[in-house]
């Protein structure tokens, strides 16, 4: 496995494979990795000859207020954890390699609508910063596929409908979200969790299945539901951001007819922001 930070690098290693006729498959990442972003990895192998992870803490989808300076960074244990399943190649830039007319004279790509709520109400200007640091990526790599998380559920929609309005030969793929063995959702920011708030943590995902449990028994009071669990969760300490039951396709209401539906959440425990979600059939 080979990593390399600059455009030269990366051009001339991918040369070499499509010259051979390989396929390549791409995880982008902030680094800080855990079983979830490897599960994304060895997901990534079963689809190509070549896996390439890219290691970007990418200052524009940060707001000032938010951790980009506490960001764990950690690229020497990122690249041990990727020796088994292995990446070909990790390609961790620099800034001035993703933006090299700067941030300021930077382009952004901006998908609507989709990102109106949720993530993208709590955190202003995130998804833009997620979607141009996606495309550029895309465009530095120009994977056959890429690999995202269901975690991060409004995500992998907005680069979906990102990826096919802009006929982007790439296919989009998600894996599944790994948990601890008590139901949290792995991520980078639980280590910002104090051992009490950690005990606590799993509450999230109870409370989420809980809801898909009472979807699946017939409950069709959404907004009900949805304060219920506002409750539960505001009792075990949380601070609320989102709780809602949406159409899993869109992020749109449902009606009562609709048999997709995705139960979001995103709450403040302590210092960490969690965020986690089901999908069910009903
Ligand atoms: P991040 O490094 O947090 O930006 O995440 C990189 C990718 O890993 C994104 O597509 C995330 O959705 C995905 N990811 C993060 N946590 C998990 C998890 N627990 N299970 C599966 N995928 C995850």
């Amino acid at each position: 496995m080979i990593v390399v930070h600059t455009k030269k690098e990366l051009d001339e290693q991918l040369a070499e494979w499509r010259q051979h006729g390989d396929h390549i498959a791409m995880v982008p990442t902030m680094g800080n990795l855990h079983a979830g972003h490897l599960s994304l990895v060895e997901l990534a192998r079963e689809h190509a000859e070549r896996v390439v992870v890219s290691i970007f803490v990418n200052p524009t989808q940060f707001s000032e207020d938010e951790d980009f300076e506490e960001y764990p960074r950690t690229l020497e244990r990122d690249t041990r954890l990727l020796k088994r399943p292995a990446a070909d190649l990790i390609f961790a830039p620099d800034v001035e390699t993703m933006y090299p007319f700067g941030l300021k004279d930077a382009t952004t790509i901006s998908v609507p609508r989709i990102t109106e709520n949720f993530c993208g109400a709590s955190r202003p200007g995130h998804f833009d910063g997620v979607t141009s640091v996606v495309a550029r990526l895309f465009a530095l790599v120009q994977p056959d596929a890429a690999f995202f998380g269901q975690k991060d559920y409004q995500q992998q929609l907005v680069i979906r409908h990102m990826s096919q309005d802009l006929n982007l030969p790439v296919a989009i793929i998600t894996g599944e979200t790994i948990r601890e063995e008590d139901g949290l959702a792995m991520s980078s920011r639980n280590q910002y969790l104090t051992d009490d708030e950690r005990a606590n943590a799993p509450v999230l995902y109870q409370v989420l299945s809980g809801v898909g449990e009472e979807l699946q028994n017939g409950r069709r009071d959404y907004e009900e539901l949805e304060s219920e669990s506002v409750a539960k969760l505001t009792d075990a300490g949380f601070a609320v951001d989102y709780f809602s039951i949406r159409r899993a396709q869109n992020l749109e209401i449902p009606d009562r007819d609709c048999d997709e539906l995705v139960v979001l959440a995103a709450a403040h425990l302590g210092d960490a922001r969690l965020i986690d979600n089901t999908v069910v059939t009903v």
